[in-house]
């Protein structure tokens, strides 16, 4: 339930409401727009009448919310949230662009890729240590190890690094070194995961599950929101069809669909949802005229030599010709490509 208090309300009367909220046993979440201040009562409150909270001074309007996912949806957020990272805003006018390997590999690949993509026109790196792999003997990852490599490839370029979690077991390790966790496809619906990421500050690249709807996607991010942790971003990453001819079937439908239903930052990731590399500039350049908020791409020095996903990734000359199309895209849309603030120093490491 959502309780719209008046312009002129006090605070006195907003601090009236939340007590009334928290002696019915139910969970405050307090939303101070620019336009007005929005309390919502989160719980079992299909029994409760609108009348306990209408007759309260400085109330305005109470409303249910309808939908299943409450602090996610826009109808109880109607401002776009933004997720501050190093220096820019991902939600907001700016178009964020991340990228980097599948997998880090090796000291030289990673640092060599986060040069290349910052040079580029990347605000964030991606890298993953911990592999979901259908396989159980393909190549799972370096663990701590790779989370090492990216940190320094943060100091070299600047760029926050987004790296996948798969369980709470690597929560403790992968806190110390990441600025924003990404969830994936496979794990969307690990809500352990989810709820213990809810209890932590880092922001949270949340990716749709294989052939999960977007009302479930939504629950999931719910799940995340619930727990405090405001700092999340949904991803499209393509979804399970009849169609083999590409990895999966971009739902370029996702993009404003999810823009009308929540205030969440949206980011396609056309590596994964088409699954050629051939195919990425195309659907990254649809991403932004369709209004996503940013893109997640694989890049690889050498994509014959990868060791995951290398018929996806782009060579980084590649990717320097994507960015220049989707800033251009961009522009018509009216926003600009986000970049970080951080400090790039390829030389301060004895790197290069
Ligand atoms: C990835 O980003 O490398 C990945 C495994 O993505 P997804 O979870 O979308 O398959
Ligand atoms: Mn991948």
């Amino acid at each position: 339930m959502m309780i719209i208090m008046k312009a002129n309300a006090t605070p006195q009367e907003v601090e009236a409401v939340i007590e009334q909220i928290k002696g019915m046993g139910l969970a405050v979440h307090l939303s101070q727009g620019v336009e007005a201040t929005i309390i919502g009562a989160i719980g079992e409150t299909h029994s409760i009448p609108m009348e306990r909270f209408e007759g309260l001074d400085g109330v305005d309007i109470v409303q249910r919310i309808t939908q299943p996912y409450k602090l996610a949806s826009r109808q109880f957020h109607p401002e776009d949230s933004l997720i501050s990272l190093d220096g820019f805003n991902v939600g907001g006018n700016e178009i964020a662009i991340i990228a980097g390997p599948c997998s880090v590999e090796s000291r030289s690949q990673i640092i060599e890729t986060a040069i290349a993509v910052k040079e580029a026109g990347a605000c964030a790196l991606r890298g993953g240590v911990f592999k979901p792999r259908t396989s159980p003997y393909a190549f799972q990852g370096l663990g701590e190890e790779g989370l090492e490599l990216l940190a320094e490839a943060r100091e070299i370029t600047g760029l926050p690094i987004v790296v996948e979690i798969m369980s709470q077991v690597q929560l403790d390790v992968m806190v110390k070194y990441v600025d924003v966790f990404q969830v994936g496809a496979r794990n969307m619906q690990n809500f352990n995961l989810l709820r213990a990421i809810g209890e932590t500050r880092t922001a949270v690249l949340l990716k749709r599950g294989l052939s999960a709807t977007i009302e479930e996607l939504l629950m999931s991010a719910e799940y995340v929101l619930a727990g405090g942790n405001q700092r999340v971003m949904l991803c499209e990453r393509g979804i399970r069809t009849f169609e083999t001819s590409t990895r999966n079937t971009t739902d370029i439908n996702a993009i404003p669909v999810l823009k009308h239903l929540t205030h969440l930052p949206v980011i396609l990731d056309p590596s994964h949802s088409t699954g050629h590399a051939d195919y990425v500039a195309a659907i990254a350049r649809a991403a932004i005229a369709a209004g996503a908020d940013g893109l997640i791409i694989e890049v690889h020095p050498d994509p014959a030599k990868a060791v995951s996903d290398g018929k996806q990734s782009l060579k980084p000359e590649k990717f320097a010709e994507m960015v220049k199309q989707v800033g251009q895209i961009a522009q018509i849309m009216g926003r600009s490509l986000a970049s970080v603030q951080g400090e790039y120093s390829p030389l301060k490491q004895g790197w290069a």
